[in-house]
This record gives structure tokens, sequence and C-alpha cells, in this order.
């Protein structure tokens, strides 16, 4: 089964209330201690009501996990994210937004100038996804939320040596995906 198939159907579980916790007992904490193979990289958000391994109803060493807010890179998020593709060779890379996210929010309402602090960069990160969608139907801060994931998993794809070549040897798929907090369904993008 592929990966992300194996996700989604975690996510099934999760949505239907038939989690099944896998892989939370001492002993598979103790197969930990000679290393770790995660299945899959997640860049999620920092927000509480999302975290990675619940919504896909994964256990201890099976999701290699990266949060920030408006689930957007920087330099260490990318370090970390070539570590897990050079060093442990994970097959999938899942750019993971979801529906009322505050960063995306901030993004829309709020001129880069004012934005206070460090949250200035999240801001700027954004913009040009508020930018891109202007015009466009549907409800804006999805669509927004949705493109923000299209450009970072686009930004990817090109970045450095150690990501993009993993990718275009297909040994890495990066995939786009939707939250929604709600029905607590993830869709890919
Ligand atoms: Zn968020």
């Amino acid at each position: 089964m592929s990966v992300l198939k194996e996700l989604l159907e975690g996510n099934e579980r999760f949505v239907t209330g038939s989690n099944e916790f896998p892989r939370l007992n001492r002993e598979r904490r103790l197969e930990g201690l000679y290393g770790q193979s995660p299945k899959a990289i997640v860049v999620g958000c920092a927000d509480s009501r999302v975290p990675p391994e619940h919504i896909f109803d994964q256990g201890l060493g099976d999701l290699f996990v990266l949060r920030v807010a408006g689930n957007i890179l920087d330099e260490a998020v990318i370090g970390s994210i070539e570590y897990a593709v050079d060093n442990l060779e994970t097959p999938l890379l899942m750019v993971l937004s979801h529906t009322n996210c505050g960063a995306v929010g901030a993004a829309i309402d709020m001129p880069v100038e004012e934005a206070a602090g460090s949250l200035k960069y999240l801001i700027e990160y954004i913009k040009p996804a508020v930018e891109k969608v202007k015009g466009m139907s549907g409800d804006f801060q999805d669509n927004v939320t949705k493109e923000n994931a299209r450009l970072v998993v686009e930004n990817l794809k090109n970045q450095g040596q150690i990501i993009s070549k993993a990718y275009q040897n297909k040994k890495l798929k990066i995939v786009a995906a939707y939250y929604d907090l709600e029905t607590g369904l993830v869709s890919t993008l």
C-alpha cells in the first residue's frame, strides 16, 4: 500500500471514530532505540488543533513532523526535511494546511509593515498566495490556504540539491493537503 493511502486510511479511522492508536506501546518505543524509519515527513501548522499523528491515527516513529504557523518554510525546516530525505530516505513529504488558519487570516488582514516582531516573516511568506487568488471564486481564506500549500510544495520541488534531486529521481513524492477542522477530513490538493 502506498504511504499516502496508509495516511488517508488512518485519517478515515480518525474521522469515523474508529482510531486504532497504533504503535504507541512499550515495544514500539523500544524499537526506536535502534533508529527511526518514518513513513512520511509532514510540514504542518503549529495550530494546536491539527496534530498530524492524531489526525492520521499514527504511532511512534511513523511521522517526521515539522510544525510552524502557516505550514511554511525557513532554513531550519528545510534542513530538517533534508535530513529525513537524505538520511532516513523517507518517501513522502506532505504539506498540510487547514481551515481557519490564524497565520493565513493574519496574512490576509494585515499589511506586512504592521506585523509585530517575527510575525512579519510569516505574513510576508504567505502574501504571494493572498495576491494570487484575488478575483477567484469561492471562499477567499480557503483559496489562500490552499494556494499557500501549493506554493510551498512548488518551492520544495525546486529546493536545494537534496530535496529537488530526490523528487526528480522519484524517490520522494511531494503533496499538498488540506485538513477540515469541522469534518476532520484530510484531502489532497
Ligand atoms: Zn494554521
